[in-house]
């Protein structure tokens, strides 16, 4: 019958969904085991909406297989979550990021600060911190320079234990953002309680902006609400997903204090990067 029929295409789909899974996690510790063969950071400049300056740069991590295919980061990242791996992964992402900094730093680029994304799985693991630690020595960066991305979402599913591991890093000097902000759900007095130093809203209410321009309702938008929520509190506010002139402006009007998007640059390898700010 049709419905069997559906039954059985549902189950092998799955198991070949499994499959691919199982492929994907093996292949990528593959890629640790061999000093991250194949995988790579991409940097995306970060800009102050006051004067244009660059601010900072967003690791981005890339994932190209032996095989050529181009894994994005949304597809492994949260299998690593899930298997373990992603402990390994985040370290090799700070190791790199760190080296590439200080590389920079010894070409004379002018970049006051490098943002990583961390998972909680991460963030919670006794030996995240005394690591970043050790990089931040064997490198020679000061830890201010430093903003570990966490998302809204992540910090807020178990709070008690995210407030007290940034905490820790905060006490350590290293800056904090709430990544992808006003997806979650966000209780205010939670948010007031975690140790931050940035909002960082997210990309969908930047793209809601420009229609809002359109038709001549930005009073009440929920970008503006996040950056008076955000100086109220006394936290920076950085737009991400800024693709549009228009979204550039209404940011600005509404006191947003940096910027993130393909307006300015996209995620580049380290030598476009360095090309990009050289060329400003
Ligand atoms: P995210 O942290 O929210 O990163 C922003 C994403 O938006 C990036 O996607 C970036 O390439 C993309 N983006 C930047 N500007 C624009 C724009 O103007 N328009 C649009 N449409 N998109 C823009 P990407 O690089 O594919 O990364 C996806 C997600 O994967 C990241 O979201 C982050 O959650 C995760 N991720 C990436 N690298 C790492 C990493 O090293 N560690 C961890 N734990 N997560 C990572
Ligand atoms: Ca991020
Ligand atoms: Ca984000
Ligand atoms: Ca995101």
């Amino acid at each position: 019958t049709e419905q069997r029929g559906g039954y059985h295409l549902y189950r092998s789909d799955m198991s070949s969904a499994a499959r691919e899974r199982l492929l994907l996690l093996s292949d990528l510790r593959g890629a640790l085991e061999q000093q991250g063969l194949g995988l790579s950071l991409h940097y995306q400049p970060q800009l102050s909406m006051v004067d244009g300056r660059l601010t900072g740069a967003e690791a981005l991590i890339r994932w190209q297989r032996t095989d050529g295919s181009r894994i994005p980061p949304d597809r492994f990242i949260s299998l690593a979550e899930r298997s373990g791996l992603i402990i390994p992964l985040g370290n090799w992402v700070v190791d790199q990021a760190l080296a590439q900094f200080r590389r920079w730093e010894d070409q004379g680029i002018d970049l006051p600060r490098i943002a990583i994304n961390i998972s909680l799985p991460q963030l919670r693991h006794p030996a995240f911190l005394p690591f970043l630690r050790e990089c931040l020595e064997q490198y020679r960066i000061a830890p201010e320079r430093i903003e570990l991305e966490i998302t809204e979402s992540v910090a807020m599913q178990e709070v008690d234990l995210a407030r007290e591991a940034l905490a820790r890093c905060k006490n350590r000097g290293l800056c904090i953002a709430l990544d992808d902000f006003g997806t979650g759900f966000s209780s205010l007095a939670h948010l007031h309680r975690l140790p931050l130093d940035r909002l960082k809203i997210d990309r969908s209410f930047v793209r809601d902006l420009a229609t809002q321009l359109q038709q001549e309702s930005a009073g009440s938008s929920i970008a503006e609400m996040i950056v008076r929520l955000g100086h109220t509190l006394s936290l920076a506010v950085i737009a991400e997903g800024v693709e549009t002139a228009e979204q550039q402006t209404c940011l600005q009007n509404l006191g947003c204090d940096e910027a993130q998007g393909y307006l300015y640059g996209r995620p580049m390898p380290e030598g476009d990067f360095a090309a990009w700010v050289a060329q400003r």
